[in-house]
């Protein structure tokens, strides 16, 4: 569970990690009720009766936040290759097709267990349910990260158009055989999707245990206007969240073009969606002005490198957001585009993505905002109070590492090795409220071996029951594969590929 542990511990003997210190300091820290009370000098002064546990040798950090994920999508780990955005989206009622509640629960709980592992205390997760979300799969997904023990922000994800109606020169390019088995995805009207929606975040009962809901229609494109404006005050109405994939593709970004004869931004700020509670997914296309947009309203983008890559949607240009003023939170998107769920390979990325846009090392994010935005940058996307830093009256998220690893041999300067060098192989403990999820390596709350057994036992199943949809997926894939590179060869406002500055 992401509630908190009872009573007195105090943290002895480890260095603490500061972005703002070259390296880390010896400190002690004293934890009350799974909260930071003091942080002292080493040996200090502590309650009688407080329990004690050892860090000498190791490193804390602040857990890590990861800004952008879907737990659906943790069961597909391995699908698929030399796919573009576009492609994974027809990809997905095959790839995510066939679910039962028990198979969402178990896909939550394998991506919650792998980010736990790997330092990550806390996560952003907008889930899909095919036609519309449900009370039974959106709570199997917070019982799951509970269950595991880790914080989150669960937004189902809506929409009300497929592919193949957000995007139609792809439907044109289709044969009309395929194009009539497209139209039978045709999703539910948005006012029932609605509806479901709003009895979901009224209903909402985790939030006690740090697992808020939010809200997440998938990508504007998708949503009509009016169904859109209804999930802004549906969010405005409980304080939630509202998540959604902006320009994440060049296709996305001259599509809100073509449709909205505007930005995808300019065109929800327009709408009046882009606030405080606002965080846009990638956000790679987005130009100056966008970023202009989103600073003033104080939005948080979630950049996610390692799928960026993956499905080729382009440069994330994190050096002009940070400098534009937005809040940038890191994520590592799901097992089906981004593959693991690391976020020291997600900050690593972060780094060295903005290192290979251009030649001057004043246009590149530095390794200590690379960690700020996986910690308080992504902390801000998930509007929980309280995570993403060691300090006194936060939560005690921490995250122990082995200093004897390879990783910090020598250690000489701690961000910077956390960023460039560590990735979770060094992760020791890992404390969420100040319990042990993670003790000596090993998942406190969770049985692999048994969980292993089931996750096979599912994609065997899966498998065989969404093979007419893997079928569909097989034919159409020649075609999507071709219709959207077409539509992103057209020239838009910013650049954001390497092939696009002609010399490559
Ligand atoms: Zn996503």
């Amino acid at each position: 569970m992401a509630a908190t542990e009872k009573g007195d511990l105090v943290i002895r003997g480890g260095l603490l990690a500061d972005r703002a210190a070259t390296i880390a300091e010896p400190r002690d820290i004293l934890v009350r009720d799974g909260v930071i009370a003091e942080i002292g000098p080493p040996g200090m002064a502590v309650p009688e009766g407080a329990r004690i546990l050892d860090a000498s040798g190791m490193l804390l950090h602040a857990g890590l936040v990861n800004g952008h994920t879907h737990a659906h999508g943790f069961l597909s780990r391995g699908v698929g290759d030399r796919w573009t955005l576009e492609l994974l989206l027809a990809a997905s009622p095959w790839v995510g097709g066939a679910r039962t509640v028990a198979d969402k629960a178990l896909s939550a709980t394998i991506g919650a267990a792998e980010m736990v592992l790997k330092g990550c205390t806390a996560a952003f997760d907008m889930v899909t349910e095919t036609p519309m979300p449900t009370a039974e799969g959106i709570d199997a997904v917070a019982g799951a990260y509970d269950a595991v023990g880790l914080r989150a922000v669960i937004a189902p994800m809506v929409a009300d158009r497929t592919l193949y109606e957000a995007i139609p020169p792809i439907a044109e390019a289709l044969p009309e055989a395929l194009r009539a088995e497209v139209a039978a995805l045709r999703l539910p009207p948005w006012r029932d999707t609605f509806a479901a929606l709003d009895r979901i975040v009224a209903g909402w009962r985790w939030s006690g245990r740090d697992i808020a809901v939010g809200i997440g229609p998938t990508i504007p494109t998708h949503c009509d206007d009016a169904f859109l404006a209804a999930c802004r005050d549906l969010a405005e109405r409980h304080g939630v969240r509202l998540s959604m994939h902006v320009a994440e593709s060049k296709v996305q970004a001259v599509m809100g073009l073509r449709t909205y004869g505007r930005t995808v931004v300019e065109h929800l700020d327009g709408l009046g969606l882009i606030g405080p509670r606002f965080v846009a997914a990638h956000g790679i296309w987005l130009d100056d002005g966008d970023l202009e947009t989103m600073a003033r309203r104080g939005a948080t983008i979630s950049h996610n490198p390692g799928s960026n890559m993956k499905l080729g949607n382009g440069l994330f240009p994190l050096r002009r957001a940070l400098d534009a003023g937005v809040a940038v939170g890191l994520g590592t998107d799901t097992c089906s585009c981004g593959d693991n769920l690391n976020m020291y390979e997600a900050m690593r990325l972060a780094s060295l993505l903005s290192k290979v846009q251009g030649p001057d090392p004043a246009s590149w994010a530095s390794a200590e905002e690379a960690y700020g935005a996986a910690t308080g940058g992504s902390a801000r996307a998930l509007g929980l109070e309280g995570i993403g830093r060691i300090a006194v009256g936060a939560k005690a998220d921490i995250v122990f590492l082995d200093l004897r690893h390879p990783n910090w041999m020598p250690h000489r300067w701690t961000v910077n090795q956390l960023v460039h060098v560590e990735d979770g192989t060094a992760v020791r403990h890992v404390m969420v409220g100040g319990r042990l999820i993670v003790e000596d390596g090993r998942l406190t709350t969770v049985d692999l071996a048994a969980l292993k057994d089931r996750a096979e036992e599912a994609r065997a199943r899966h498998e065989r029951d969404t093979a007419p949809q893997r079928a569909l997926f097989e034919r159409l894939a020649p075609i999507v594969a071709k219709a959207g590179p077409a539509i992103a060869a057209e020239p838009y406002r910013v650049r954001r590929y390497l092939a696009e500055s002609g010399s490559f």
